[in-house]
């Protein structure tokens, strides 16, 4: 990938990232402006789009998209959201392509029920993420929200899961990431469903 991000792949990006967030708002995990959508755009210097913030996520331009660094902040573009600077980290720690970030219900209620992390076994639905339907027990970490990205991204690579693609952040919501917009949204959907499941399952004594 070039360095240079012209104005046409931004755009790109930003038309690709709005039909992403229009989905997204579909199913009802992004109310209220919440949540954000990035895909890495350069890789050396590392660079992302990221949805805009403040605005209704199922009615996103191609220009609703911020050009963000390493750091998250805007190189090109409007206001990044504060957790563009998670987006980045989560790119580069994980040489994701894409990052999701959605406050769920599900994964804010399971992030209540289990803050030790949620453990899944024996559920086909985890071939979703890459990792056997049986025998397996992966667990899907829950760290402690920050409003200091730092301090939250340090949170993440201590707690992060090299079988599962996402962490739950308690009292707020989920990071998801894959190689690309469509992979990590696919990722998001397992995720969410293996939290419903657990959500509507009974307590274990
Ligand atoms: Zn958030």
């Amino acid at each position: 990938m070039s360095s240079e991000i012209s104005d046409l792949d931004l755009k790109e990006a930003g038309a690709q990232l709005a039909a992403e967030s229009a989905r997204f708002a579909s199913f009802g995990w992004m109310r209220g402006t919440s949540g954000n959508l990035s895909v890495v755009v350069g890789r050396d210097p590392l660079r992302l789009a990221v949805t805009a913030s403040g605005h209704d996520k199922g009615e996103l331009t191609p220009d609703d998209v911020v050009l963000v660094d390493a750091d998250g902040a805007a190189v090109r573009g409007g206001k990044p959201s504060a957790e563009a600077e998670l987006h980045a980290r989560v790119a580069a720690l994980t040489g994701a392509g894409a990052v999701v970030h959605v406050h769920t219900v599900a994964s804010v209620a399971m992030g209540r029920r289990a803050p030790g992390g949620i453990a899944f076994k024996d559920v086909e639905m985890l071939k979703g993420v890459g990792q056997p339907a049986h025998d397996v027990e992966v667990t899907l970490p829950v760290i402690a929200n920050s409003q200091d990205m730092k301090v939250l991204g340090d949170r993440l690579e201590a707690a992060r899961e090299p079988r599962m693609p996402a962490v739950v952040v308690a009292g707020h919501g989920l990071y998801v990431w894959g190689a690309d917009p469509r992979q990590a949204r696919h990722h998001t959907e397992v995720v969410e469903w293996l939290l419903e499941l657990e959500l509507s399952s009974p307590r274990e004594a």
